[in-house]
């Protein structure tokens, strides 16, 4: 069976796969046939990565959007073009890794790759383990008290700098006496504080930041010490993991729901010392001991076989582009434009964030104007191409997300639309 499908011309079995998806656009459909084309000459494992310009102007012939989607969010179009030629066949096996065993050959070579690559990205130290979890990050806000505090009144230190931290806090409290040690709630979230004012308490177990808060746009550009000298920082990267260099040795846990900067949701990846595992609290359910997916390599149930394969495929992409200091300088770039642009607008375009802490991943803005023009600007925008533009439903407005995979293009053509939709609208 293996080799009847080895042999048989990929072209055939990707327009069966490719015909009943119904693409929105007749151009998504001439890419398939195309790709198909391709395929049937060249190995599905051997697809090279195009240049990451090359992408980018891929990405707007063939897709006709820029998807600005805060999660499930954009993807490397080379990468979804790759799982879309492995898809059938995944590497001459005559099965979709979807469809294959967790324990057999080609996963296992799939998810070590996938942990190797990562490491390298972020020159993950041997101290530390790398977990492939589910759940979401939403989970880790209570597996992480839980694996850190011996009980619900060992105290744990929270900076609540938006509303995932406070969601964070929220859940740790269950398991753990965790308190506020700075709130930017009195500033609606627009702020971090300097690090000597987040008032710690010299005992607690673990110091808890969310590095991007992806609904409010503020980052992290350093990180605060642990006050406690044994004590542990902790982060959620969820939305900005490996869109930088990351000093992963300052980390106790570093944990990160993929669907942002590196796959689809379903697959949550934490980095956790090595000496912090095994002193779970006697009630985690063994689910969330990080000791059951470290002592099994991540294998100790199904994981979500497909969601890590795509991880690995973007870690590759990553690696391909120059590895982390690269990507940083590009969503650098990126982001500089679009704040420039807000703040050249002469108070047309409002971003509330402290300019120090603005989120590289999440830019969040409204118009002067009001709701009813932001309502218009975000239509607008759709029609143009530019998608998944609307704030959160929490604090409303506009908010582009720009992680790695959203080319410095879809980023211009906004800023190009912004600019003349400001014109229109004076
Ligand atoms: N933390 C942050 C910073 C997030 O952005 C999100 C999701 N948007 C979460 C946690 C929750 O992640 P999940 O949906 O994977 O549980």
């Amino acid at each position: 069976m293996a080799a009847a499908a080895a042999t048989t011309p990929h072209s055939l079995l990707l327009q069966r796969a490719a015909t009943p998806a119904a693409p929105p656009r007749a151009a998504i459909a001439a890419s398939s046939l195309r790709l198909s084309a391709r395929a049937a000459r060249i190995s599905c494992a051997a697809v090279a990565a195009p240049s990451p310009a090359a992408a980018a102007a891929a990405d707007e012939a063939e897709r006709g959007v820029y998807n600005f989607a805060a999660g499930p969010a954009t993807l490397p179009l080379s990468v979804l073009k790759r799982a879309q030629a492995e898809l059938v066949d995944y590497h001459g096996s005559g099965m979709s890794i979807m469809e294959m065993s967790h324990r057999g050959k080609e996963f296992d070579a799939a998810i070590k790759k996938a942990e190797a690559d990562l490491r390298a990205l972020l020159a993950v130290p041997d101290t530390h383990a790398v977990l492939f979890l589910q759940g979401g990050a939403t989970t880790q806000f209570a597996a992480v008290p839980l694996n850190l505090c011996a009980g619900p009144t060992d105290p744990a230190d929270f900076v609540v700098s938006g509303s995932w931290s406070d969601k964070a806090f929220k859940e740790a409290k269950k398991f753990s006496a965790a308190s506020v040690a700075w709130s930017g709630k009195d500033g609606k979230y627009t702020a971090l504080p300097p690090f000597d004012a987040i008032k710690q308490n010299p005992e607690a177990r673990f110091l808890h930041i969310c590095s991007n808060e992806t609904i409010h746009g503020v980052e992290f550009k350093d990180y605060p010490e642990p006050r406690n000298k044994s004590g542990i920082l902790v982060a959620d990267m969820s939305s900005n993991f490996c869109s930088k260099p990351v000093d992963v040795s300052r980390f106790g846990v570093i944990y990160a729901g993929a669907q942002k900067n590196v796959g689809p949701s379903g697959v949550t990846i934490a980095i956790v010392r090595k000496d912090l595992i095994g002193a779970a609290q006697p009630i985690t359910p063994v689910m969330l001991d990080f000791k059951t997916h470290a002592d099994n390599a991540s294998l100790y149930n199904t994981p979500p076989c497909f969601a890590i394969y795509i991880c690995g495929l973007v870690f590759e992409d990553l690696l391909a582009q120059g590895g982390l200091a690269e990507v940083e300088k590009k969503n650098a770039h990126k982001a500089g434009i679009l704040y420039d642009t807000i703040d050249a607008s002469g108070g047309y375009y409002i971003c509330p964030v402290d300019k120090s802490v603005r989120s590289h991943m999440n830019v969040p803005f409204t118009l002067a104007k009001g709701p009813d023009f932001e309502k218009q600007f975000i239509a607008e925008a759709a029609k143009e191409g530019m998608v998944q533009l609307k704030g959160h439903r929490s604090v409303g407005g506009v908010r582009a997300s720009i992680y790695n995979a959203m080319p410095l293009a879809g980023v211009e053509k906004l800023v190009a639309f912004m600019k003349d939709f400001q014109a229109r609208n004076p």
